[in-house]
């Protein structure tokens, strides 16, 4: 459709709209997990707010009937959370991704639709960092607003923990700044500090940045299989111990296609210099493992350091577990590489192999900071956790009976890790992953508490009582 024909609602609209029978359409729809792909009716790159309310004033009034939005930023959301299948796409991703520094603030104002790249590299330029994400090309915006963590959550708490303020347009089209100290909906500022996709689209957020050293301590450590026990015991000794809150660690099942066998990674975090470093994680290398990747790295090359492990246009599933384990288990990470093992040897032999690639990661944060914040400041974002699980499952093509084979064996191979044998430390549910099969409503006052999600039931009912931002984890309306 040309711009002559857009619909009269749209005509003042400044940025770019892109229908079915544009040629830019395929990347328009394109997402980082290509089985979250949908065909969107309209995909509209909005430049400025006042844009944003046309769209949603066209999707919601000028449609009949009305169509349903989806908001997209990294488009990294692999249930299609930031895609419409036949509804109406509020793309952020084209023009409100710059992000600006105030170093003498130490304030960065961060686009609703960019990327961590680009607020690591800004940041490092006055040799600042907020809290991001692990893998750079994920969207500033999904992660925040799901709370987010990251290498720096040990000492700077959640990304929301650094978020001061957030511009927001509503379904009616209004657009408010957000803020604990504004008088402007203080309760929704609290609200959007891990419900945050359930109320409107944000077109900025501003993150409180912290002095960050340019190099610190990081990379991996390969261990076979067969030495689990001995890496499972050093971590969990290290855990106990209580590390600082500069280290992170994460324990990686992952293939390796050289040897054709399932190995185990130990990634360190230190944010400190190497010599340091080797210093709090020398239990772990004087394991002597069979290769020793650990090196002294500048932190923003850090956050790129996963990308390619987690390219573009695949099928993706990834399950996030809150394990509520204290540990990590050597007879539930046995089980996976069992299975896995034995899955990767019966795909070799099929006449059109899935080539499954599956990483079990445990990972190892500490909570301390996060969880000194009580939820009523912090936002409704789950605190109560003591570590946390991600199965990370994709595979060569998006095919339906290939996709549908591949579910069924990560499915298996999640039920070997999850029924391993637990050294719980903790009373409560085995993982919040399996409270998630109860109906939405106990799922979600499981996932947030029975209190918070009243006064989140309250907001929706305020602010968004038509569910029209109903994408991710939508909060129920009576
Ligand atoms: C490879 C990979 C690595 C990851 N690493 C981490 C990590 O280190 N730490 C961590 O906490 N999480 C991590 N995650 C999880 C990640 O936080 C979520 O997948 C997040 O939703 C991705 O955000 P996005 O903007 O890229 O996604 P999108 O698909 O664009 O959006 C996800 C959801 O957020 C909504 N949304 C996005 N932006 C806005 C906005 N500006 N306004 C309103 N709604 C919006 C969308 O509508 C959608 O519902 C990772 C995920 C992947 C795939």
């Amino acid at each position: 459709m040309t711009q002559n024909s857009r619909p009269s609602t749209l005509q003042s609209f400044q940025g770019d709209l892109v229908y079915p029978n544009d040629p830019s359409y395929p990347s328009a729809i394109a997402r980082w997990a290509s089985n979250a792909e949908r065909q969107a009716a309209l995909v509209s790159f909005p430049k400025t707010t006042s844009d944003i309310s046309l769209v949603l004033d066209y999707a919601l009034h000028q449609s009949k009937p009305p169509l349903p939005i989806a908001v997209k930023c990294g488009g990294h959301s692999a249930s299609g959370a930031s895609s419409s299948e036949g509804g109406v796409v509020i793309d952020l991703s084209r023009y409100f991704s710059e992000v600006r520094v105030d170093p003498e603030a130490k304030l960065a104002y961060v686009g609703g639709g960019a990327i961590w790249a680009t607020v690591d590299e800004k940041t490092a330029e006055y040799g600042l960092a907020t809290v991001a994400g692990v893998v750079n090309h994920t969207g500033v915006g999904g992660l925040t607003l799901g709370g987010g963590f990251g290498y720096l959550t040990g000492e700077h708490g959640l990304v929301i923990d650094n978020l001061v303020q957030a511009t927001i347009t509503l379904q009616t089209g209004q657009t408010l700044t957000l803020s604990s100290k504004s008088d402007e909906s203080p309760d929704l500022f609290w609200g959007i500090r891990g419900a945050g996709s359930n109320f409107g689209v944000v077109s900025e957020f501003v993150f409180r940045l912290n002095p960050q050293r340019k190099d610190v301590y990081a990379g991996v450590m390969v261990f076979p299989i067969d030495r689990v026990e001995e890496v499972c015991q050093v971590a969990n000794a290290w855990w106990d111990n209580g590390p600082s809150e500069k280290e992170r660690l994460f324990i990686n099942l992952v293939w390796n296609e050289d040897m054709s066998e399932v190995v185990l990674q130990v990634a360190p975090f230190y944010n400190g210099s190497e010599a340091d470093g080797r210093q709090v994680f020398n239990a772990f290398l004087e394991l002597n493992p069979t290769q020793d990747l650990t090196t002294s790295l500048p932190y923003i090359k850090l956050n790129a350091a996963l990308n390619d492990q987690f390219p573009h246009g695949r099928p993706y599933i990834p399950t996030g577990f809150q394990t509520h384990r204290a540990q990590a288990n050597p007879e539930s990470i046995r089980n996976a590489a069992k299975l896995y093992k034995r899955h990767q040897e019966q795909d070799s032999k099929l006449a059109r192999p899935i080539k499954l690639n599956v990483s079990v990661i445990h990972e190892y944060t500490p909570w301390a900071k996060v969880s000194s914040i009580p939820d009523s400041e912090g936002g409704p974002f789950p605190r109560n956790r003591v570590n946390n699980g991600l199965l990370m499952a994709t595979w060569a093509e998006n095919e339906k009976e290939i996709n549908l084979k591949a579910r069924e064996m990560v499915n298996e191979i999640r039920n070997a890790f999850l029924d391993g044998k637990t050294n719980q430390k903790s009373e409560g549910p085995k993982t919040i992953e399996k409270d998630f099969r109860q109906s939405p409503a106990s799922r979600l006052e499981g996932l947030y508490g029975v209190e918070n999600y009243q006064r989140l039931k309250t907001l929706k009912k305020t602010y968004d009582p038509k569910n029209v931002f109903c994408s991710w984890l939508p909060i129920e309306i009576d």
